[in-house]
């Protein structure tokens, strides 16, 4: 493969060089890795996407929020890429994030670009691989990355570190209990939107809408907050209401994060962060081979046998990796 040309093609924009090198970084393979790492190296550095994190449970409306929003934005001359995060995929033997005709209108705009999620089970190789894909899609010249995974737990804080906000959807709760949010995942959102505020469900999304600013007032004051943030809204995909005010309160959160050095200070401790995830997860790769799971069990036996001290066990351990 020519790397340099599919470099050269990814910077130009060019969707189907980029699905191509989407591919090639969700590659396990050795040599594919060392492929991706010189496409990644050949990149233009300088380009920033919008990296939008989105959750929410299924059925929530996620798709149809993101065929809708993603209209508007490439109405607005925006170029638009959609990832997906969904560790359950390989589980479920399919991706449910990953059906295509789920954005059917998206799906066939020029200005956007939709990639399902990599169908891995290990949550560390799914980080990677999307974050690799968010850096590509950039270096695509897309104006906004949205990350979408959904409501299960661990994947949100995988995405929210790979954010430069964090949206979560919500549906009209039926009474007035807080729809089992995990408090954790409700302190990563910026903006709640309360979806399917249309018809019969109006008020009850306007009432889930005013619980919910209520209980996010009563949240930590975070730093990177300006006045009035995290906010609630309501929206309705389905009838594109509420849209462009969600876009306003997102511009005017980056805006003010850009200014006050929040953005660069947020994706330097993000870039921190991965640099030490990877650095985890090479480790422990090397514990997983078959002379490292040999070495290891030996010397277990002799601690547990008396006769090596756990410590220098240890010592003798690590030492025999570094060789
Ligand atoms: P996802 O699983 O979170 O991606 O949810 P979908 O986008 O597939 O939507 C699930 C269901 O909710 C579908 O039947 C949608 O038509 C419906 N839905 C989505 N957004 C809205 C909305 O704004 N209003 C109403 N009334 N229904 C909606």
């Amino acid at each position: 493969m020519d790397i340099e040309d599919l470099a050269k093609r990814v910077s130009a924009g060019e969707r189907r060089a980029l699905a191509r090198a989407i591919t090639l970084v969700e590659s396990g393979r050795d040599d594919h890795r060392a492929q991706a790492a010189a496409l990644l190296a050949r990149l233009p550095q300088d380009r920033q996407a919008l990296r939008i994190g989105l959750s929410g449970t299924p059925g929530v409306g996620k798709s149809t929020f993101i065929e809708s929003f993603g209209m508007m934005l490439i109405a607005q001359g925006l170029r638009v890429a959609v990832l997906a995060i969904d560790p359950s995929s390989s589980r479920s033997g399919g991706s449910i994030l990953g059906d295509k005709t789920r954005m059917d209108l998206l799906s066939r705009e020029k200005a956007a670009f939709i990639r399902p999620s990599p169908s891995q089970t290990h949550l560390g190789g799914v980080a990677r691989r999307t974050r690799e894909a968010v850096r590509l899609c950039e270096a695509a010249g897309f104006d906004v990355v949205l990350i979408e995974t959904v409501g299960v737990g661990q994947s949100e804080t995988v995405v929210a570190e790979m954010s430069d906000l964090f949206l979560l959807l919500l549906a009209p709760a039926g009474g007035d209990e807080l729809q089992g949010v995990k408090r954790g995942i409700m302190e990563m959102a910026d903006i709640i939107l309360v979806n399917k505020a249309d018809g019969d469900l109006k008020a009850a999304a306007n009432r889930t809408r005013a619980d919910y600013a209520g209980a996010l007032r009563l949240l930590r004051k975070r730093l990177q907050d300006p006045e009035g943030y995290p906010c609630a809204m309501t929206v309705s995909a389905l009838q594109e209401d509420g849209l462009e005010k969600a876009w306003e309160s997102i511009s005017t959160l980056v805006a003010w994060r850009q200014a006050q050095g929040f953005w660069d200070r947020t994706r330097a401790a993000q870039a921190r962060y991965w640099f030490e995830e990877d650095v985890k997860q090479r480790l422990l790769a090397q514990l997983q081979g078959p002379e490292a799971r040999a070495a290891l069990a030996t010397l277990s036996d002799d601690v547990a046998a008396g006769k090596a001290d756990p410590s220098a066990a240890a010592q003798a351990f690590v030492d025999g990796l570094r060789q």
